[in-house]
């Protein structure tokens, strides 16, 4: 197909995330992508910043994922979990359960971040039914959280700063609490934990759970917290019998520099949330994976069951790729890289905390941010990063870089700095390279 009437075919009848009709913003089409590059369909490559929403940790087209993949297909991409089961789950969960902690080792398959978010908070409604506490029935979270657009997930998503408020009349209402005060580099200061101590302590006979971001608060701010909030947040929640969901969608897997960003506090949940670099990128598949004690009361309970079970739960195709992509994460030096890239991406970032357009400089893991002061004009910029060679895709006053974990040290330098480069043009600050 022609390139042209392609973009006019997708601009006058394809959604895009967070788009309008026809879409205002511009979109590149891409021929293919490999490794750390993606290739538009002009023949112009760009280094990829993002691993395509935290997800493709091996980069694309990865030979590896591609014959597990292939082999998939040969036997079946797909049947039902219904009454059936397959190798490729079974095995994917052998793998999971020496990664987990091993208290967390009852795996429900979703199809994505946001439906295991739904089936984390009916596991808690479900749990506390049948312990005898049918009346806790709301979740509390943290402000500036993100857990996915569906309708649960929403409303434990910020009410205020999130993408969601249109719909606040209709969600169910939460407890919000504010962010952690302490920053994850910081010292801890006990003060940030009193909010959550005085809801537990006045609502906990309401309170299903406590659903938060483990550390690292993705789409809803870009901010790393201190682990201490997550022992103290543990320590209340078991006094008060409020069940723990640790959403691991977009941390889990290496990004934060641990294998799950649990491991920063020592801390265990009562429910983890996995997602997106689950298949190393490649197909849509999460879990929700909780306690024996939370499987044992819900089956206990009045239903005898978990009252959930999705058309493609488990599918084979991505069980098999994901079994691959976390086999290859193990056998990869993945901790050295996810700490040189977080090494390089201070270092390189540092230049911009001068500038008047920037409010913060962090790093974390394999995680890059530069906070601005004022919201980004994401299509401007995003011209000026795609001309300057790199794909990355600022929202709100957030330019991020999460590169895929095998990024080359030259490829993530070029990323750096071509970042840094586009944002000097685009705000028209001196910096070397901005030519
Ligand atoms: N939770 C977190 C922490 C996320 O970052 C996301 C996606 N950005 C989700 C849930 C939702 O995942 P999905 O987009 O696969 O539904």
């Amino acid at each position: 197909m022609n390139w042209e009437t392609l973009t006019q075919i997708d601009r006058r009848h394809i959604w895009h995330p967070y788009a309008a009709m026809p879409n205002t913003q511009p979109v590149y089409a891409v021929a293919r992508a490999e490794g750390c590059s993606i290739e538009l369909a002009d023949g112009k490559r760009l280094v990829d910043g993002t691993s395509s929403w935290w997800a493709a940790l091996h980069g694309y087209n990865h030979p590896r994922l591609n014959a597990a993949a292939a082999a998939q297909l040969e036997k079946m991409s797909h049947v039902m979990f219904g009454g059936l089961t397959h190798e490729p789950a079974v095995r994917l969960t052998q793998l999971l359960l020496e990664l987990l902690p091993p208290t967390l080792n009852q795996v429900f398959y979703a199809d994505s971040g946001s439906v295991a978010v739904e089936v984390a908070m009916k596991m808690a409604l479900q749990y506390q039914h049948a312990v005898g506490q049918g009346k806790r029935c709301r979740f509390a979270t943290i402000r500036a959280g993100y857990h996915g657009d569906t309708w649960h997930a929403m409303s434990v998503c910020d009410p205020e700063e999130g993408m969601h408020g249109l719909f606040s009349s209709s969600l169910p209402v939460q407890y919000f609490l504010p962010q952690p005060a302490s920053p994850f580099h910081g010292e801890w200061q006990p003060e940030s934990i009193r909010p959550l101590e005085n809801l537990l302590a006045e609502k906990h006979d309401e309170l299903a759970a406590l659903i938060l971001e483990p550390v690292v608060q993705g789409a809803g701010g870009m901010y790393f917290y201190h682990p201490e909030y997550l022992r103290q947040a543990r320590a209340l929640c078991s006094r008060y019998g409020v069940l723990l969901i640790f959403d691991e969608i977009a941390t889990g897997f290496g990004r934060s520099g641990e294998m799950f960003a649990l491991e920063h506090a020592g801390v265990v949940p009562d429910i983890i949330l996995l997602g997106k670099g689950l298949t190393g990128g490649y197909l849509t598949l999460s879990a929700a994976v909780c306690t024996e004690e939370i499987s044992a009361a819900i089956s206990r309970g009045q239903a005898g069951a978990f009252m959930h079970g999705p058309t493609f739960m488990a599918n084979p195709l991505a069980c098999a790729v994901a079994a691959e992509s976390v086999a290859m994460l193990r056998e990869s030096p993945w901790r050295q890289r996810v700490a040189n890239i977080e090494q390089t991406l201070r270092h390189k970032l540092a230049a911009a905390a001068q500038w008047r357009c920037v409010r913060e400089v962090r790093a974390l893991g394999a995680i890059g941010v530069l906070e601005m002061v004022q919201p980004v004009n994401t299509a401007s910029l995003q011209a000026r990063l795609v001309e300057k060679g790199v794909w990355v895709r600022p929202f709100g006053r957030l330019v991020y870089l999460m590169p895929p974990f095998m990024i080359s040290q030259q490829e993530l330098d070029f990323l750096a700095e071509q970042t840094l480069a586009a944002v000097a043009k685009e705000y028209g600050e001196a910096w070397p390279l901005s030519e």
